[in-house]
């Protein structure tokens, strides 16, 4: 199976031992390894597939159990850098009682954000088959410059380019620097995946439906993706658009949803470029891809609740 290699932060997620609690009010909180480029990395591999990470994590006790996890998970992680200064990020996060996700980060600066283009693993990235980032990582200098050029290296030895935006607005200066940064690599993607939200919030439109999904569209993409939670997803390609419904499932913690999601579609896209092109083939990977997504939020944490084959079969067989 050909090598996805995901770029960008992996860090310390601490989540409330309450849940539907605010930060302040958490009577406690629990580690978890957190990280969407991270995750998509893991869920690539529990399917059955190859994967790489690569970022910077720092030289520290959570940096090393960081990377253990990745090893543990079997994903590679010959691209993985450690900062003898900087700590691991850790983000404190939270779901309130009225569904909002709350975050702090301490991050200033996060051992992520510290990857120089020379730290860069070349030959690694010639390996890619597919290199999967988001848009934490182009927030501040010197990541952004190490994710441009690991997008220009994975590019010129053949690797598709796969996108998911992730938009995290605290991490940024202002919501107009947020949406200008987003959209200055978009015409570098193969495949771009973003949520009904930044949809809104990338357009400026309170509207969900295919005309403006479409505004976002550009004839250098091959798929666009909008996932709209338990609804499923909406798929734009080259020529065709459509819908397809996601799972019924007992929900009790989203967290890497969007992550297994994309992690899924990867993991098939990687040996068959064909699918992108293929609308029947297309939706068929696209109900996988949402069973992924439905599963994982079955369970609490994104890694513990990334699936296997055998889960998603089992749920495919089950319908609904
Ligand atoms: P997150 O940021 O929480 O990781 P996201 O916002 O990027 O996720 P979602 O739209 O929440 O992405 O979820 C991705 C996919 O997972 C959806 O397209 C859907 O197929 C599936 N999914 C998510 N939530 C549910 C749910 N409650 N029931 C069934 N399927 C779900």
């Amino acid at each position: 199976s050909g090598l996805v290699v995901c770029f960008g932060e992996m860090l310390i997620d601490f989540v409330p031992t309450e849940s539907g609690v605010s930060l302040a009010e958490a009577p406690g909180f629990l580690k978890a390894a957190g990280g969407a480029p991270a995750n998509v990395a893991i869920a690539v591999k529990r399917l059955g597939g190859r994967s790489a990470f690569v970022g910077k994590l720092g030289d520290d006790e959570f940096g090393r159990m960081l990377a253990g996890i990745l090893e543990e998970n079997g994903v590679s992680t010959v691209g993985v850098n450690f900062d003898k200064g900087a700590r691991t990020a850790l983000a404190y996060v939270t779901l309130r009682s009225d569904g909002e996700r709350e975050f702090m980060f301490y991050r200033n600066p996060g051992a992520d954000m510290l990857l120089t283009p020379e730290e860069l693993n070349l030959d690694l990235l010639k390996s890619a088959k597919i290199f999967h980032f988001g848009s934490i990582s182009l927030i501040v200098d010197p990541c952004r410059s190490a994710h441009i050029k690991a997008m220009e290296v994975a590019r010129e030895s053949g690797a598709l380019l796969s996108y998911d935006v992730n938009l995290r607005e605290l991490l940024w200066p202002s919501k107009e620097e947020a949406r200008k940064q987003i959209l200055s690599i978009w015409d570098k993607a193969d495949i771009i995946k973003i949520s009904d939200v930044e949809l809104q919030f990338l357009t400026g439109s309170d509207k969900i439906d295919d005309e403006s999904a479409m505004s976002l569209w550009r004839p250098t993409l091959k798929l666009l993706l909008v996932t709209l939670g338990e609804n499923g997803c909406n798929y734009y390609g080259k020529s065709f658009m459509g819908h397809v419904d996601s799972f019924r499932v007992d929900q009790v913690d989203t967290t890497g949803a969007g992550d297994s999601f994309v992690g899924a579609l990867l993991g098939k896209v990687v040996d068959d470029q064909g699918i992108l092109e293929d609308e029947k083939r297309l939706r068929e990977v696209l109900r996988f891809a949402c069973a992924c997504g439905a599963i994982t939020t079955t369970k609490k944490g994104a890694i513990p609740s990334l699936p296997t084959q055998d889960q998603v079969f089992s749920l495919m067989k089950k319908g609904c």
